[in-house]
């Protein structure tokens, strides 16, 4: 089986089996954003405890790659500091931009997203979940963290 293959089937098996796709009653923090280039909308709601993501949960409808993406998002950055999920996002995008070159123990079914590089207009579908997560954290980060602003 040819690599791009093994990549499709995991986009696939994600769309078709999403992990973490239920809403979560009492989120901490949530999020919703949507893709109008492609018509995907992502919800991202976490738990949040001592600075981690103790629960990572999505909803949503869209294209394949928006909604694997999401999946893979959720599966990768629970149980994770805040920190280390906002690198690892910025490892995401980095991969997307062709600039990162992922390192498949740490990004584990994610890698599946690297054959997106060779459609930029799918780009944004892949990194709507990421950009959801960023923004609920952050959200979430002033209203619970007593940060000085
Ligand atoms: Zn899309």
């Amino acid at each position: 089986m040819a690599l791009d293959d093994i990549y499709k089937e995991t986009i696939l098996d994600h769309y078709k089996n999403p992990r973490n796709k239920r809403e979560l009653p009492g989120a901490v923090v949530t999020c919703t954003k949507n893709n109008p280039l492609c018509g995907d909308e992502i919800t991202v709601a976490a738990n949040l405890e001592d600075g981690k993501l103790l629960e990572v949960a999505f909803e949503g409808a869209g294209c394949s790659i928006s909604q694997s993406s999401a999946s893979m998002m959720t599966e990768s950055v629970g149980g994770k500091t805040v920190g280390d999920a906002m690198s690892l996002a910025a490892d995401v995008r980095g991969m997307l931009a062709g600039e990162v070159e992922p390192d498949e123990d740490v990004f584990g079914d994610l890698v599946a997203l690297k054959g997106v590089v060779k459609y930029p207009i799918r780009i944004k579908c892949a990194v709507l979940a990421w950009d959801v997560l960023q923004e609920a954290v952050s959200d979430g980060g002033a209203a619970s963290g007593g940060a000085a602003h």
